[in-house]
């Protein structure tokens, strides 16, 4: 379904690139995304392919693909997909960083000249990018700045906030934000999540059939529909430690908690990309997934900390009615 951004990127985050390209097909694009998570590459290719999509010259002629995603040669693309791609169009991305600056904190004037930029008109559909919005970044004054800014930017004008945690930004930021949060990239990604994407649900026997059994029961799980949720979270969260001591990976949690968090992602996907409630619900999901994994990846003992998290999920899942 997306002309916006390509396959690779998709497959890592299936997430965020549906809700963008869901948002834009309906023209809905909120002004602000806050994308958290531990994944900053693949933030600003995230990014730039919104920025390509949303000023490429030649969408129409490319059947609605920006020049690049349409393989079209370098040397006959659109001159806003060239700069773009050189992270260096005037006008249609701006950054927003600490570069240059002696204290690592974003300088004021900075934050002013952006704000000034961003007052006068422009042809091109601005995309910013505030590269780590945390509050360590920001001298008050230029939080001051940027939160005018983000507040009244003007017509067509999209900004991108970077941030490993939500919580590391000011709360006055994040209210004026949409938080998608980014998975982080796991050790051996794409095939199994391509598998997914491919069949539309999981289907896991092709790349990892130690997981086959375990995905059948989280489907099971999640078909549930009882009183007694809690008993069902206790019996996912089961499923998860076994998962977890019986699959050989250098990271196995990160394999299984993808996997869970992708059968979730297939079973409500759809509505998500319609219904704010699930969507909420998704992004919540995957934070607490993304917490785990890190926890997962520095401690030994898993058990409690996997109990937290289906706990949470579930009551997550059921105040969204999902
Ligand atoms: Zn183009």
């Amino acid at each position: 379904m997306s002309n916006i951004f390509d396959i690779e990127l998709a497959q890592r985050h299936p997430f965020a690139t549906s809700m963008v390209t869901s948002a834009i097909n309906s023209q809905r694009l909120s002004h602000a995304y806050l994308l958290s998570g531990r994944a900053p590459q693949d933030k600003w290719t995230f990014a730039r392919f919104v920025a390509a999509y949303l000023n490429c010259a030649n969408l129409a002629a490319n059947n609605d693909r920006a020049c690049h995603l349409s393989g079209i040669p370098e040397k006959d693309q659109c001159v806003n997909c060239k700069w773009i791609n050189e992270g260096k169009h005037p006008q249609a991305w701006l950054t927003l960083t600490s570069e240059g600056s002696k204290s690592g904190k974003i300088a004021v004037e900075k934050a002013r000249l952006l704000s000034d930029e961003l007052s006068k008109h422009s042809e091109f559909f601005r995309v910013v990018i505030v590269e780590d919005a945390s509050q360590e970044a920001f001298h008050r004054p230029s939080a001051n700045a940027l939160l005018k800014t983000i507040e009244d930017p003007g017509s067509r004008c999209l900004f991108f906030l970077f941030a490993t945690r939500e919580d590391d930004v000011l709360p006055t930021v994040v209210s004026r934000c949409q938080v998608i949060p980014m998975q982080s990239p796991p050790e051996k990604p794409t095939a199994l999540a391509a598998s997914i994407l491919k069949t539309g649900s999981a289907d896991v026997t092709s790349t990892t059939p130690e997981l086959k059994n375990f995905a059948d029961e989280v489907k099971k799980i999640f078909k549930a529909r009882d009183s007694h949720l809690n008993l069902y979270a206790l019996d996912l969260s089961r499923q998860i430690q076994i998962a977890i001591e019986e699959y050989e990976h250098e990271h196995p949690g990160v394999v299984v908690l993808d996997l869970v968090t992708n059968l979730e992602i297939c079973r409500i996907g759809e509505r998500a990309s319609t219904d704010r409630t699930a969507a909420g619900y998704l992004a919540d999901l995957l934070s607490l997934a993304e917490e785990l994994k890190l926890q997962l990846v520095h401690y030994v003992s898993s058990k409690a900390a996997i109990e937290t998290f289906v706990l949470s999920w579930w009551q997550l899942r059921r105040a969204a009615g999902c």
